[in-house]
């Protein structure tokens, strides 16, 4: 499972707010690798980099210092929508209207866009990517005649989906986040300067201390220095991403108002509840079951160990002519010397095609493991995700259609237990209606 954008805005009263966004985006890479892009403007004239590949490379240090202005945007991209390899579809993408320079960085993903396309281009818009983003775009800027705020309320007529943005409209800039909240939005201050950003870490960086969440059907406007908020839409049903709390989301900051950290530790807690097994070691599977892991460990007081090494130097967006179950031989290093003998409890956020957790499960047995029981701190993922992360198709995932002793027995482990529904409503509460939980129910707000 891979994740998809991260999006990052600024104003600044001293100017010069290139570096600020590409220190941003640095700490939205984990939200996607493929490529990044950051738009300034100066006097509505506007100064852009982007590229394929990582921040470091995509947005060199000599370009985006020279990029001119107090205001700007930028954004790193997964694709989950349109063609990953067109230069046209890395964002922020630009238009010139109306005698206007708009540019748009999207994180989410729509689910109508095949029609809403075609009604655009019958009206005679033209579209320049195959990403969704453009259709936002165009919607906002077919209604340029109107208020900002009767034009997000025209694109909330007509978008369905997911969809967190921000638009930089000449010297102007507005931060959105959907009626119905999917994806997370945060505006932080510091001083009389203001930025957003998809997660609370790319704000710390850069000293933006007082941060707030948007709430769903916010829009905050900034021009000339003046920031103001407008609510745009009243959510009729919230759909706020539980799965950026399972994984998602770095665990440093806060998401939906809930400490991620926190969230994993606890999800692990009640995975030890329902632990009916002997079990002398708790091993994280790196580094997405870290935190359930030290909750199981508090939880039971049996003692967490590092049964594996991660190699740093193959990175999430490794490609290579190896197959999966060499890219985890080359990723995840077992320590025998901790794994020899044991009865583990093997912890992991997440199964999604099971085939890594299969890999994993056979490295320890090679290493000498004694019993593996695997824990997984959510339920099983049976839907694909529309909503822009890319959970496969629902054949490709392996508790489709399957029971638990099933996916046990393919996996390999000798047991296998999922946190429940119930313990994710209990992690969600007390606001446990306001989240999104169709990957494991199918019960999606929209469907394509
Ligand atoms: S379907 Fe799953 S991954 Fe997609 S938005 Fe809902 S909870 Fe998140």
């Amino acid at each position: 499972m891979r994740d998809y954008c991260g999006i990052f805005g600024v104003y600044s009263v001293d100017g010069s707010v290139g570096p600020v966004i590409k220190k941003g985006l640095f700490h939205l890479q984990h939200r996607g690798q493929e490529s990044a892009g950051i738009v300034t403007s100066h006097s509505g004239r506007f100064y852009k980099v982007k590229n394929f590949g990582l921040v470091a490379k995509a947005l060199p240090d000599d370009v985006v210092t020279n990029l001119k202005g107090k205001i700007g945007i930028g954004h790193t991209r997964y694709s989950t929508a349109g063609d990953k390899d067109s230069f046209n579809n890395i964002q922020p993408i630009c238009f010139f209207a109306y005698n206007k320079n708009i540019a748009l960085a999207h994180n989410g993903n729509l689910t109508n866009v095949a029609y809403l396309k075609e009604k655009l281009i019958q009206e005679g818009r033209v579209f320049h990517s195959t990403s969704d983003s453009e259709v936002i775009l165009h919607l906002y800027v077919k209604n340029l005649n109107l208020p900002v705020p009767e034009r997000l309320r025209e694109i909330e007529k007509e978008v369905q989906g997911a969809y967190s943005i921000l638009i930089l409209e000449n010297d102007r800039l507005i931060a959105y986040r959907d009626r119905h909240g999917t994806r997370p939005l945060l505006m932080g201050k510091k001083g009389r300067d203001v930025a957003f950003a998809s997660e609370e870490g790319a704000l710390r960086i850069n000293g933006f201390l007082e941060i707030k969440e948007l709430s769903s059907g916010e829009a905050v406007i900034v021009e000339n220095g003046v920031v103001s908020s407008v609510q745009i839409a009243e959510d009729e049903r919230k759909n706020q991403c539980v799965f950026e709390l399972i994984y998602f989301a770095r665990p440093d900051g806060h998401v939906f108002g809930k400490s991620v950290y926190e969230f994993r530790k606890e999800s692990g807690r009640l995975l030890a509840r329902k632990e009916n097994k002997e079990i002398d070691i708790v091993v994280p599977v790196p580094d997405s079951g870290v935190m359930a892991a030290l909750g199981y460990s508090e939880e039971s007081g049996v003692p967490v160990e590092f049964g594996f090494i991660r190699n740093h130097y193959v990175g999430r967006s490794f490609i290579s002519p190896y197959d999966r179950e060499e890219k985890v031989r080359m990723k995840l290093i077992p320590v025998r010397s901790v794994v020899e003998g044991k009865k583990i409890a093997l912890v992991d956020d997440s199964i999604v095609r099971g085939t890594t957790s299969g890999k994993i499960i056979q490295l320890l047995r090679e290493n000498g493991a004694k019993e593996v029981h695997m824990r997984i701190a959510s339920p099983p993922v049976r839907y694909p995700c529309y909503f822009g992360i890319d959970i496969p198709t629902k054949e490709e995932l392996i508790a489709n259609g399957r029971e638990i002793e099933e996916i046990e027995k393919e996996i390999g482990a000798d047991s296998l237990v999922y946190l429940s529904l119930d313990d994710l409503y209990t992690l969600t509460s007390p606001r446990e209606k306001d989240f999104c939980y169709a990957c494991f129910r199918g019960d999606h707000i929209y469907t394509p």
